[in-house]
């Protein structure tokens, strides 16, 4: 057996960690949130095996490469290349669909144009990324940008009345008047009055006259209509030369839509003409992935036959990932985070690369139970082709299949950072670790669901996939949505129930919109009052002691990091060398609190924080900081980067800042994402109490062990896609053990037996 060697590593938390892992197999990394999985896996496997790469290339090549800080260890060797599918969404413009993604629509290309008749021509006639195949009249988008004239227009007033509403071009304006002082027009009567010809002159008019008045006496124009003027000035130009402000404006007046052209299809006549086997590739790209996998398999002949199946094989690793509801046409800017993640796994299953390190950060999340075991699977192929699988998980079924498990603890932060069990998952289910105990634990279900207070009504739900959905979601408790991925979970939630319920407060899993300087101390506004404190006990300014302003380190301008983005790579972050990473000048380093200087204190856990704070005169602060523990955050930095959390990192620092509420519904989308099984007792914890303070509670979940504890379930399914977005049960949890036809049902069944 070959191995991984790590000796004495030491970054964030880790302390000396050695270990060796076996190559060619799956590893698992378990332990509680802050224990230190990803910096042993990302920050330092990934790092150096990258670093390690870099130093390959001649010395002109690495000089314009990023350069790689090497991790904290005393050595790292035998490591091989490492690629890293993780759950940053794959956003992209929206020419990136799950096809051009997987490749999967090359594929289809190919088809189309080897075999279709009658035939567009060349092979990128079928791209509708290249102008000889995409739609001439939405470039390929599928979608158009129009003028809303209903908006810019009110007929119900005449052009000298303030018939247009469009500031720019409205009554009283520079460019109003060649609409109210035109004499091609009857500017007094009322547009809905106007003859077809007239209605026409206004918009599409040229020539004409215009008595402009302006300072010298009054002078003629030319007339210009009023949808050729606004299609002039502010679509077809670029528009990033318009100031923001404008943008925003025209952005009110404007509504999008299919292009008509090809029907959001992309591509132009002669592409969405051609036939295969009577089939157009408008009518593939749009049908479920499931669907079209039975259609291509009809496909034969010589040339047509081998194609089609080649589209057959990739379409059926997504499918085994549990992504067959999705379309080719699907946007990828609009799938969840664990949805992309399954998608990239599909792209390396179909690679034939191996003696790789792949590594994988929580891939089950988003999936139901009934399809972890395939996911499991697809794991145990890539490890299969002789690769090395490194995969870091909280879900027994999937550290069950491991041929190795590495338990980091014992607990998170400060007090975590070493390995606290090594060894196969059975060995890890008689192991004296907080994981070892988790796995097994068992409970039954909740005997004593509370009682609704009152209820929503959902009515008539049609969102996304949801067949004309009614339920009634009850208040005062706690719900949880269940159901396999794509069964409609998110869009009768964040969909159909905040249009009906809009008061709802929804706590996703979505990035922090803010830049890059963001910390928890910014964020949750605690920074504000290490500031006046530290202003107060030395003299000087709060400005000093912010790193977005006076005092931060000018090299880096308070970032602490300096960022280098290439184009073909991720981009990468190096400490900056000016302030070691401590984002501030000299002079305000010098100045201490306590014994304690700003940036030492941005250094501090949550819970070391509420130690400093302790008799400090403010609630504020205390409040927030204990928010932060109750969501079970007290490992994390007050000055750590924002951008460095994870999904479920982001969505629980979102809800301490939403606890303060009373009488609110809460909605969170899979809030156990990244949480160990005993972080999971202080999550459903912290949900009980916002139920017992007054509050509504639903969330979208898939693990169990919350399920269990819900005091009111909605499945649906019942499976993704056009064959879900029903509701199969609704009722307490005790009822469901009992429910026929559902695998929500079937799953807790062997869970709590
Ligand atoms: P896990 O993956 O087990 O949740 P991590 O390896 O992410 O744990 O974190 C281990 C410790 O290192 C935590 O205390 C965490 O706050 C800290 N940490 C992780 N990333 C960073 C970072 N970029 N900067 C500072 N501290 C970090
Ligand atoms: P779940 O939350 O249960 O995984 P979703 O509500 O996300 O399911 O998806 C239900 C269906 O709606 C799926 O077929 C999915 O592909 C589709 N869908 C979800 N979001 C979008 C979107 N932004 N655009 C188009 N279809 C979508
Ligand atoms: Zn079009
Ligand atoms: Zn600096």
């Amino acid at each position: 057996m070959k191995y991984l060697h790590i000796v004495g590593a030491r970054e964030n938390n880790l302390r000396d960690v050695t270990l060796r892992i076996p190559k060619e197999r799956l590893t698992v990394f378990t332990g509680v949130s802050g224990s230190g999985k990803s910096s042993v896996v990302f920050d330092t496997i990934a790092v150096e095996s990258q670093r390690q790469l870099n130093e390959t290339y001649t010395w002109f090549v690495r000089n314009r490469l990023p350069k790689h800080e090497k991790p904290h260890a005393d050595a790292l060797e035998e490591l091989t290349p490492a690629i890293v599918v993780d759950q940053r969404p794959i956003g992209g413009h929206s020419r990136s669909t799950v096809g051009t993604m997987t490749d999967v629509y090359s594929v289809i290309r190919v088809l189309f144009s080897r075999h279709g008749t009658p035939s567009a021509g060349g092979a990128t006639a079928y791209s509708f990324n290249d102008p000889s195949g995409m739609c001439p009249e939405c470039d390929g988008l599928g979608r158009t940008v129009r003028p809303d004239y209903e908006r810019i227009l009110d007929p119900s007033k005449s052009l000298a009345g303030g018939a247009i509403a469009f500031p720019p071009f409205a009554a009283g304006t520079w460019q109003g008047q060649t609409y109210t002082n035109t004499t091609d027009l009857d500017t007094a009567k009322p547009v809905r009055d106007f003859t077809a010809a007239e209605r026409e002159f206004l918009m599409r008019g040229r020539g004409g006259t215009v008595n402009v008045a302006n300072t010298g006496g009054r002078r003629d124009i030319d007339f210009e209509g009023l949808a050729d003027r606004f299609e002039r000035l502010y679509l077809n130009r670029d528009l990033s030369t318009l100031s923001g402000r404008t943008r925003d404006l025209v952005g009110r007046y404007l509504t999008e839509g299919t292009c008509p052209a090809c029907d959001g299809a992309r591509l132009n006549a002669a592409a969405l003409a051609t036939r295969v086997e009577g089939l157009g590739i408008a009518e593939c790209t749009r049908m479920e992935i499931g669907e079209l996998i039975p259609v291509l398999r009809r496909i034969k002949g010589a040339v047509a036959g081998p194609i089609a199946e080649a589209a057959v094989t990739a379409l059926e690793r997504i499918e085994a990932i549990g992504l067959g509801y999705l379309s080719l046409d699907r946007e990828t800017s609009t799938l969840s985070g664990g949805e992309g993640q399954r998608l990239k796994t599909v792209r390396h299953l179909g690679s034939s690369l191996t003696g790789m390190t792949y590594i994988f950060d929580e891939p089950s999340v988003g999936l139901h139970p009934r399809d972890v075991g395939r996911l499991a699977d697809l794991l145990l192929r890539l490890r299969d082709k002789g690769n090395t699988v490194l995969v870091v998980e909280h879900d027994p079924d999937v550290i069950a299949v491991a041929d190795h498990v590495v338990d980091m603890g014992p607990a998170g932060g400060a007090d975590g950072g070493r390995v606290v069990f090594e060894g196969t998952p059975g060995a890890l289910r008689r192991a004296d670790t907080l994981t070892g105990r988790c796995l097994r634990r068992t409970g039954g279900v909740k005997e004593r669901p509370r009682a609704a207070t009152g209820h929503v009504t959902v009515e008539g739900a049609r969102v996304h996939n949801l067949k004309d959905v009614t339920v009634r979601v009850p208040t005062g408790v706690l719900t949880a949505v269940t159901g396999v991925a794509g069964s409609g979970k998110s869009s009768l939630v964040s969909g159909a129930l905040c249009a009906a319920h809009p008061e709802a407060v929804v706590v996703d899993q979505s990035s922090i919109g803010i830049s890059g300087r963001s910390t928890p101390a910014t964020y949750l506004g605690i920074m504000d009052t290490v500031r006046k404190v530290f202003a107060r006990e030395t003299g000087t300014e709060p400005g000093l002691f912010s790193f977005n302003s006076g005092g931060a380190c000018e090299r880096c301008e308070g970032r602490g990091v300096i960022l280098s983005d290439l184009a073909f790579m991720d981009p990468v972050t190096t400490v900056c060398e000016a302030c070691g990473g401590r984002r501030f000048k000299d002079e305000v380093l010098g100045r201490t609190v306590r014994g304690r200087n700003v940036a030492d204190v941005l250094d501090m856990t949550a819970a070391q924080a509420l130690d400093y704070f302790a008799d400090l005169d403010d609630k504020g602060v205390r409040r927030r900081l204990r928010a932060l523990r109750d969501v079970g955050l007290t490992y994390l930095t007050l000055g750590q980067p924002l951008s460095t959390l994870s999904g479920g990192e982001r969505q629980r620092i979102k809800l301490a800042t939403q606890l303060h509420r009373s009488a609110a519904t809460y909605v969170l989308d899979e809030p156990t994402t990244g949480l160990h099984m005993a972080d999971v007792d202080g999550l459903v914890a912290l949900l009980d109490r916002l139920v017992d303070a007054g509050n509504t509670v639903v969330v979208v979940e898939h693990n169990l062990d919350v399920v269990r504890r819900a005091d009111w379930i909605i499945d649906l399914g019942p499976e993704g896609g056009r064959h879900g977005g029903e509701v199969l049960f609704e009722g307490t949890p005790a009822q469901l053990l009992d429910a026929e036809g559902s695998f929500t049902a079937e799953h807790l069944r062997r869970a709590v037996a």
